[in-house]
């Protein structure tokens, strides 16, 4: 048995470079860049105007007002998408749309509604302009030769926008590890199906499932394996044939029909560790290949959830190109309880207050009850320790994939 950080060792020692592909735009959501984008050219490309209104010369309505004002004649009407040749004179100005380029001679634009408006020409101006008003100048927002986007960039809808907005079509992003689920038991059956005595649901395809994808895994396959030897086998070598992470539920423990350890070693993987010294998911197992990597989660439904949080998502990350970031220290509401050997893990809350972080943890403490998830937005830890902790001690947490931080215990 190890400890949960040799553990962590083990796992980052095993693990490889990912591989770069080149993906459309349309593909890109969720992705991360694997090389950093550099404007082509400045934001905004050319000088524009910020408002529907008037181009003008700004010294021309020095000392403007209602009782005195200035009028221009309109030379052109530019709108946007349409940039004129012409140049402003003296005495002229220019009738402009919102993000129409700004004809030469002009340096500021006033508003329509500050003028005599749109319909005649000389244009009353009743108020002085200050050079550089409602004018978007060429490259403010950003220059040319910019990285707009870092390598390690997770590319959402704001990121996918702004290379839209330089008309990137493509980006190379890490390709996404390909993972293969099994579940195993003789007692599982899925959904739909009826359930004979002593069987149950098979739940462990569903929350590991719908995890891969949401942590961006690419699942080749995820299937339902029995606790016989043959069949067991046959899945596992289709699945490392197919995918470079083959992650199982169940058949890890010392129970007479648990496989899963003597099938996988046949198959290239190499066991790099069996048992850790936590609650749950003690008979987690690791094996390795280069390339490759096996995890042999524990079947009881909080225990491969864990493991998988704890161990599998921070792997995947890590292949994925972005390794997750810190754990956060909260302050206990309540109490957490505490193993004299092992590293404790419990669901949870996490919230925020004006004073920081604070957790509790969920009263439900059994690695066969799902339920003990429902509600929780954080992973609980603590390491080993003779008493249990009680409120106000500093607790470390992982936010879940895609999890918020309330402003109350409750959640809001
Ligand atoms: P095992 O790790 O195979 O010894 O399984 C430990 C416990 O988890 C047993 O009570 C199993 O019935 C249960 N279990 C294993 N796999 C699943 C699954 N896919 N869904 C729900 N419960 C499971
Ligand atoms: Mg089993």
């Amino acid at each position: 048995m190890i400890a949960v950080s040799e553990a962590h060792g083990l796992i980052e020692q095993a693990l490889w470079r990912p591989e770069a592909e080149r993906v459309a735009l349309q593909e890109a959501s969720g992705r991360v860049l694997a090389e950093p984008l550099v404007a082509p050219f400045g934001q905004p490309r050319f000088t524009n105007s910020a408002m529907d209104g008037f181009a003008v010369r700004a010294a021309e309505l020095e000392g403007a007002t209602a009782e005195a004002p200035v009028l221009l004649e309109r030379r052109v009407v530019v709108g946007a998408g349409h940039p004129t040749s012409a140049a402003l004179g003296p005495g002229e100005c220019a009738q402009i749309m919102t993000g129409a380029p700004l004809p030469e001679g002009a340096d500021a634009v006033v508003m329509v509604e500050q003028t005599s408006g749109f319909e005649r020409t000389p244009v009353t101006f009743s108020r002085p302009a200050r050079a550089g008003q409602n004018v978007r100048r060429e490259g403010e927002e950003l220059e040319a030769g910019t990285t707009v986007l870092a390598e390690g960039t997770c590319l959402g809808a704001a990121e996918l926008g702004v290379a839209t907005s330089f008309g990137w079509t493509e980006a190379r992003v890490w390709r996404r590890p390909r993972v293969a689920l099994l579940c195993t038991g003789d007692e599982l059956r899925s959904p739909g199906e009826p359930l004979g005595p002593g069987e149950i649901y098979d739940s462990n395809l569903t929350v590991l499932g719908e995890l891969l994808r949401v942590v961006g895994a690419e699942v080749v396959t995820a299937e339902r394996v029995r606790d016989d030897r043959p069949a067991l086998e046959t899945a596992f070598r289709r699945a490392s044939e197919r995918a470079e992470v083959v992650v199982s539920s169940g058949g890890v423990s010392m129970g007479q029909f648990d496989f899963v350890r003597e099938v996988v070693v046949p198959l290239g993987f190499e066991q790099r560790f069996w048992k850790v010294a936590q609650k749950p998911g003690k008979p987690l197992l690791f094996a390795a290949g280069p390339g490759r990597a096996f995890f042999g989660l524990p079947g009881n439904p909080v225990s491969s959830l864990v493991c998988f949080l704890e161990y599998v998502w921070p792997a995947l990350a890590r292949l994925s190109g972005r390794p997750l970031g810190e754990k956060v220290s909260a302050r206990l509401v309540g109490t957490f309880p505490r193993e004299g050997k092992l590293h404790r893990f419990l669901f949870g809350r996490v919230w925020v207050e004006r004073e920081g972080l604070y957790a509790a943890a969920t009263p439900r403490h059994g690695s066969h009850m799902l339920t003990a998830a429902l509600g929780a937005n954080a992973l609980l830890e603590a390491g080993p320790g003779a008493q249990d902790l009680t409120d106000g001690e500093a607790l470390r947490a992982r936010l879940l994939p895609g999890a918020h931080v309330a402003g109350s215990a409750k959640g809001s």
